[in-house]
């Protein structure tokens, strides 16, 4: 651990409490205290897990990140159950290695992958990572946003992580399989994302997959129409996988990093509302002139606190960034600054 220096050494032995139903009470609490937990070796309990959902308790996706966390720390659990409430968590020094985590339904691999591999890009020792399950899931990553987006960023940070995506699983069907190859990281550097930098490229990517090729066509249509970008940018594609599904990728890649807005195509909801959620959230980001969009906010901040912490301007924080800040300050003594500003957002700075 480098920069998110760990509390107390009493901590080895201070059992934390976790409210599991602060903020929106989703299962981003749940994962960055287990990512955290196994960073610095502070054994928790978690209360009330996912109180603010429909169906609380751990789904398979959770339970599989818990359990994917136990296993590269050896860790001592109890209530790792499908619908637990309450955890129990001790883990013990971290060991790099080949690990292969299958969530056994459609649940995302991209969750459980970003809960392990802020300890595992950090390590001593290079590890592979094998995981089945969903690689598209709506409200998760989807693969091609790790792939283009996060990663580029971690390496920037000094990790040295390759993905390989070995076939799509789409939300609900799964059967996805993505591969991750980490090596020991380089010089840890802070990362200044306070400007964006130019545009240099506007693309969009509608994928269909066991569905018509028309449906990303439309999508990409009302691309053109909405937001004026040019048609040789706009690129429909079919990929095999075992079940139906769309997603649209809105890619703007400024001189500092890349960023995709994703619309989801969902039963009963027309190719053209799902092109219109994905370009709502490219003209807020766009407008805002911020480098940072909403998801990555909330998925930088771990990262950073892990490694040489780093500054990035944003939209207004979401509930699941308040969440994270709240959560790392629980493990690591790493100051987080939120600076308002004005109606663009805020800028935030970790450690430093
Ligand atoms: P629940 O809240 O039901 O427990 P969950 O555990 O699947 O659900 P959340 O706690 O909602 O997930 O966390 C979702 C994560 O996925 C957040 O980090 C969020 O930023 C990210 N995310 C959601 N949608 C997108 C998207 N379109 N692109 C990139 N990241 C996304």
């Amino acid at each position: 651990m480098q920069n998110g220096l760990r509390k107390a050494s009493c901590q080895l032995t201070t059992m934390l409490t976790i409210d599991g139903s602060y903020h929106e009470g989703g299962g981003q609490i749940l994962r960055t205290a287990l990512t955290l937990s196994v960073a610095t070796r502070t054994p928790f309990r978690i209360e009330k897990i996912r109180a603010g959902r429909k169906r609380p308790g751990l789904l398979r996706q959770h339970l599989t990140a818990v359990l994917a966390a136990a296993r590269i720390s050896n860790a001592e659990v109890r209530g790792a159950e499908i619908n637990s409430t309450e955890l129990t968590f001790s883990p013990q020094d971290v060991v790099p290695g080949d690990y292969r985590f299958s969530i056994g339904t459609a649940g995302s691999t991209m969750l459980v992958l970003q809960t392990v591999l802020p300890v595992l890009m950090i390590g001593t020792a290079p590890s592979t990572l094998t995981l089945e399950g969903g690689t598209h899931n709506p409200a998760a990553p989807p693969y091609d946003y790790v792939e283009r987006v996060y990663l580029p960023l971690v390496n920037r940070m000094g990790a040295r992580v390759r993905s390989e995506l070995i076939s799509a699983g789409f939300f609900p069907a799964g059967g996805g399989v993505v591969k991750i190859c980490i090596e020991p990281p380089g010089k840890l550097q802070a990362l200044d994302l306070r400007q964006r930098g130019e545009i240099v490229r506007r693309s969009a990517r509608g994928l269909v997959s066991n569905l018509p090729e028309s449906i990303a066509e439309r999508e990409l249509t009302v691309v053109a129409k909405k937001l004026g970008w040019e048609r040789c940018n706009l690129v429909a594609q079919s990929v095999a996988s075992h079940g139906p599904g769309n997603i649209l990728f809105l890619e703007v890649e400024s001189e500092q990093l890349t960023e995709i807005f994703t619309g989801f195509g969902e039963r009963n909801v027309r190719a053209e509302a799902v092109a219109e959620r994905a370009i709502d959230e490219a003209k807020r980001y766009l407008a805002g002139e911020v480098a940072v969009g909403e998801h990555l906010a909330d998925q930088l901040l771990l990262p950073l606190a892990l490694m040489k912490g780093g500054v990035f301007s944003t939209l207004p924080l979401s509930p699941h960034s308040l969440t994270n800040i709240d959560t790392i300050s629980k493990f690591l003594a790493v100051k987080i600054q939120v600076g308002e500003d004005g109606n663009r957002g805020c800028t935030v700075e970790v450690g430093g």
